[in-house]
C-alpha cells in the first residue's frame, strides 16, 4: 500500500527566486516547489499544502500554533503516514522545536529548507525536500520527535541550529550531532532521543524576552521588563551560568514578582548549572530562585518557557520541567 505524506509549505527560501538582474531573493506568486519531480514517486501519495507563504522572520509563535494544530487535525482526519514542513530557515529551529513539545500525533514530522533559493545554481531546495519526504516515510522514523533534515543529515528539533549565514551544511547539533543520514536508499539512524517533552496547549499568549549577558552588563533592562509586567525573561547568561553582580538587583526583582527567569548559557555547548559561590555565580542566581536550563539554546528555552507557561506558573514546577 502506498504510504501518504502531506507536504506543508510555509514559505522561506526553498519557496523563493532570485532576480537574474538585482540579485535579490523573494517569494514570488507561485511557489517552485509546487513542480517538484516528488510527486512522481510511484511508493508514495503527496498531498500538498501551502499553509503560509513567509519568509520565517515574519513567523510567530501564533503560526507555530496554527500549525501544530493543522498537522494533528489533518493527521487524524485524514489517516497520513508522515509529515513534511517546509520552512525559511532563520527561524527554523524554532518553529520545529514549538512543534516538538506541541504536536501530539506519533508519525513523523520532518522540517526542511534551503539555503539557495529554487532558480540558484547548486539549489539545496529539491534535493533537501526529497530527503525529508524519504525520512518521512521511513519507519524508523518513528518515536524520534520532530526532526530536521537538511544536507543528507537528520537532527533532531531539540539540538539543532543554524550556525552559518549562507553554508548549505548550516544546521549543526552542537555537542550532539545528527541522529542519521539521508543516503541514496534513504534514513539511516544511528541514535535516538532519550527524552519526550510534550505539552498540550491551545493558545500562546505569553510575552516571554531574551536577551544576552555581557560584561558589565548592568540591572537597567531587567527593571524595564519588570515595569512592562513580562511573562518571563531568559538569559544567556556568561559560562557555566553566571552573570555580573550589577544584574542581580534587576534579577531579584522579577524574581520576588514571580516573574521566571531561566538561564541558558551564551556558550553553544554544555549546559548551566549553579556551581560558582561568587557575587552573581550560579549558586547565588539559584538561591534567587532563577531557573536552570539543560543544555537549550536561548530561543528554544524562550520557547519553551511560552510553552510551559500555558500549563503552569508554579516556579518550582516550572525547574523541574527544564530539567527534561
Ligand atoms: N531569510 C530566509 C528565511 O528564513 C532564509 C532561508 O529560508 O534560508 O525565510
Amino acid at each position: 500500500m502506498k504510504k501518504k505524506i502531506l507536504l506543508l509549505h510555509t514559505g522561506g527560501t526553498i519557496s523563493m527566486s532570485e532576480d537574474e538582474q538585482t540579485g535579490e531573493v523573494s517569494p514570488g506568486d507561485k511557489n517552485p516547489l509546487a513542480s517538484t519531480p516528488l510527486v512522481e514517486d510511484p511508493t508514495l501519495t503527496i498531498d500538498g499544502v501551502e499553509l503560509f507563504n513567509l519568509p520565517s522572520p515574519h513567523i510567530t509563535p501564533k503560526h507555530m500554533l496554527e500549525l501544530t494544530n493543522f498537522i494533528d487535525q489533518q493527521v487524524k482526519n485524514n489517516t497520513y503516514d508522515g509529515v513534511v514542513v517546509t520552512h525559511g530557515t532563520d527561524t527554523l529551529e524554532e518553529t520545529a522545536f514549538f512543534l516538538d513539545l506541541t504536536v501530539q500525533t506519533k508519525v513523523p514530522i520532518v522540517i526542511t529548507g534551503a539555503m539557495r533559493s529554487s532558480n540558484e545554481i547548486g539549489s539545496d531546495g529539491p534535493y533537501n525536500l526529497l530527503s525529508s519526504v524519504k525520512v518521512a516515510a521511513s519507519k524508523e522514523a518513528q518515536g524520534k520527535g520532530v526532526l530536521v533534515v537538511l544536507n543528507d543529515e537528520i537532527h533532531t528539533a531539540k539540538n539543532v541550529t543554524k550556525t552559518h549565514t549562507s553554508n548549505i551544511a548550516t544546521f549543526q547539533s552542537p555537542q550532539y550531532g545528527p541522529i542519521g543520514i539521508v543516503t541514496k536508499r534513504g534514513a539511516s539512524f544511528h541514535h535516538s532521543p532519550v527524552t519526550d517533552d510534550k505539552y498540550t496547549i491551545s493558545s500562546v499568549s505569553k510575552n516571554v524576552m531574551l536577551l544576552k549577558a555581557y560584561a558589565g552588563m548592568d540591572s537597567a533592562i531587567f527593571y524595564l521588563f519588570k515595569q512592562m509586567e513580562v511573562d518571563g525573561v531568559v538569559i544567556e547568561a556568561l559560562g557555566q551560568g553566571n552573570l555580573p553582580p550589577t544584574t542581580l538587583k534587576g534579577i531579584k526583582a522579577l524574581t520576588e514578582s514571580n516573574i521566571p527567569v531561566v538561564l541558558v548559557s551564551r556558550c553553544f555547548n554544555g549546559i548551566v548549572q549553579d556551581i560558582y559561590g561568587y557575587e552573581g555565580g550560579g549558586r547565588h542566581l539559584k538561591q534567587f530562585g532563577v531557573i536552570f536550563s539543560n543544555g537549550l539554546n536561548g530561543q528554544k528555552a524562550r520557547i519553551k518557557l511560552m510553552v510551559v507557561l500555558e500549563t503552569t506558573n508554579d516556579i518550582e514546577k516550572i525547574q523541574s520541567l527544564f530539567l527534561r
